[in-house]
Formats: C-alpha cells, sequence, structure tokens
C-alpha cells in the first residue's frame, strides 16, 4: 500500500475545485485525502447541515452556507470563485459522485465552457451510504446489487418504477436512498410492492437511519413488515435478494462458496460449471 496519495494533477497555481464527499459524518470515516482537501481550502461551500458536520475541521475558513434546494447556487458559486482564483472545496456527504453534487458542478463547468486548463477540478471519493449501512448491518452487499434513488424530484417516477422493476427481478440486492420525507410518503410504499412481487415476504430488510452519526439506529426487518418502522431522509434501506438471510442476528448475503466449498474444510465439493 502506498503511505500517501497526491492527485498528479495538484500542480496548478491558479483557482481550483476540489468535490469533496465526507462519509457518512462521523471524523473518523472522513479520507485523510478529504481532510486536506477540507484544510487546505480558502473556501468552503456546502449544505448548511454537511457544514455542521465538518465544522470543526473549518474553524479559519470562508464558509457559505445553503438551503438544500439551492444546489444550482452552490455549485454555481463554488465554479465562479474557484475562476476567480480561489482554492473552493464544495463538501457532500458520503460520496460526492453518487447522489452529490459532483456531476452537476461538471455540468455548470460544461456550461461555461470549461476546458480543463482553467481552473484545476478534483474529486475526493468518501464511503457512501450503502457502504456505510451495510456495515452496521453485516454483509448484505456481498452480490451484485443496484442503488435506487426513490427521491422524482428530478427524476419521473415511471423511471424510478422501471427501474425498481428490473432490479427485483433480477434478484439484486437493492440499495434505497432518499426513502421517504415528510412531503414524499408514497414512493416507498410503491417499492415495497414491487419488490414484493418478485421476493418472499421474510426476506430481509437492512433500515439503517444516521449511520456512524448521532442518533444512529439500525433495525432488521423483512419486506413484509419493512413499514412498520421510521423511515425519513436520514435513512437508507437494503433489501436482500433471494439468498440473503440472518447469521445470529446480521444480514448476509451469500457469494456462493458454501456451493462450492466445505466451509469446514475448505475442501471443494463440486466442480465449477460452466
Ligand atoms: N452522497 C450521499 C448520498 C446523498 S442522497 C452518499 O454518498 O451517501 C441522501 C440520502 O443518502 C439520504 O436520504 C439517505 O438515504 C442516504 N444517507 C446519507 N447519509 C446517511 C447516513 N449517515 N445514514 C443513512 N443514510 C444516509
Amino acid at each position: 500500500m502506498t503511505k500517501s496519495y497526491i492527485s498528479p494533477s495538484r500542480e496548478t497555481k491558479g483557482g481550483a475545485l476540489t468535490l469533496v464527499g465526507f462519509g457518512p459524518g462521523s471524523e473518523d470515516h472522513l479520507t485523510p485525502v478529504a481532510r486536506r482537501a477540507i484544510e487546505g481550502a480558502d473556501i468552503i461551500i456546502g449544505y448548511r447541515t454537511y457544514i455542521d458536520l465538518v465544522r470543526p475541521l473549518i474553524a479559519e475558513k470562508t464558509v457559505i452556507e445553503t438551503g438544500m434546494t439551492e444546489e444550482i447556487d452552490r455549485a454555481t458559486q463554488a465554479v465562479e470563485l474557484a475562476y476567480a482564483g480561489h482554492r473552493v472545496t464544495l463538501v457532500s456527504s458520503g460520496d460526492v459522485g453518487i447522489y452529490g453534487m459532483a456531476g452537476l458542478a461538471y455540468e455548470v463547468l460544461e456550461q461555461k465552457g470549461w476546458t480543463g486548463p482553467e481552473i484545476d477540478v478534483e474529486v475526493i471519493p468518501g464511503i457512501t451510504a450503502l457502504s456505510a449501512c451495510a456495515s452496521l448491518l453485516g454483509a448484505p452487499l456481498m452480490h451484485d446489487f443496484a442503488s435506487i434513488s426513490l427521491s422524482d424530484l428530478l427524476t419521473p417516477w415511471e423511471i424510478i418504477r422501471k427501474r425498481l422493476e428490473a432490479a427485483a427481478s433480477a434478484d439484486f440486492v437493492v440499495a434505497l436512498y432518499n426513502p421517504r420525507s415528510s412531503k414524499r410518503v408514497r414512493q416507498v410504499e410503491e417499492a415495497r410492492e414491487i419488490l414484493l412481487s418478485h421476493r418472499a415476504p421474510e426476506t430481509p430488510v437492512g433500515i439503517v437511519k444516521s449511520a456512524m452519526r448521532e442518533g444512529e439506529t439500525v433495525v432488521i426487518s423483512n419486506i413484509d413488515k419493512m413499514l412498520t418502522h421510521p423511515i425519513g431522509m436520514l435513512t437508507t434501506i437494503l433489501v436482500g435478494n433471494s439468498q440473503t438471510r440472518l447469521v445470529s442476528g446480521r444480514m448476509v448475503t451469500p457469494r456462493g462458496y458454501r456451493n462450492k466449498y466445505d466451509l469446514e474444510t475448505g475442501a471443494r465439493i463440486r466442480k465449477a460449471q460452466g
């Protein structure tokens, strides 16, 4: 393992835009690279709640905080300030490139005619919610999975439905981001119905709220009963596939070793097929 990572593109002297995912919330889950990007910035921009989570790292800096629906504002300001020569860091929770700000920032750059050399742009990855939540539940993402956001603010519900149907019928483990808000309650109910039309009602479902931050709760339920538990804006739901089962209360999706090996002796029990 190399000790440190310095991106080869970090040499420019002009403005820089760094898009940082700071992980699920606790400082311990922030990568050292992300920490350097936050500490090395002149200006930090982010959604108010996210800025609060990284507040201890940014004491002396210029901070621009905006509300949740002001994404375009945030991205535009970040790009403009970087063009003006500042080192700007735009923060998102989890991974900035997964339902975060990275894509929008690139679109704003494209709109501005950015070709590359004008400002240095870098994306710093972070631990995304599905990974954080999976670790708290056991090992539910050991086989192929699909990640679907139930927010229909930017994506028509018809498309989300189609993706749910496809993932459910192909037996993917399914991670549901943005499952419910105070105004959006129907989506998770419909998602459950679609899943139920392809999977047994007792299929394990993990429901994790505020993983690795204050107020963390971890529940293992099943498709039948999943809606009897609290689900909100800070919840991620992981729905097992046909093979997912509980191992002493942990949610585990087998990779298939047991079909091929005796887990006690390690001996191969069958020749590989195909
Ligand atoms: N960029 C983020 C996702 C932002 S979308 C990431 O990579 O994690 C917002 C959704 O992410 C929330 O509705 C919730 O489903 C999920 N989420 C974000 N942080 C979470 C956490 N700490 N615990 C559980 N779910 C979380």
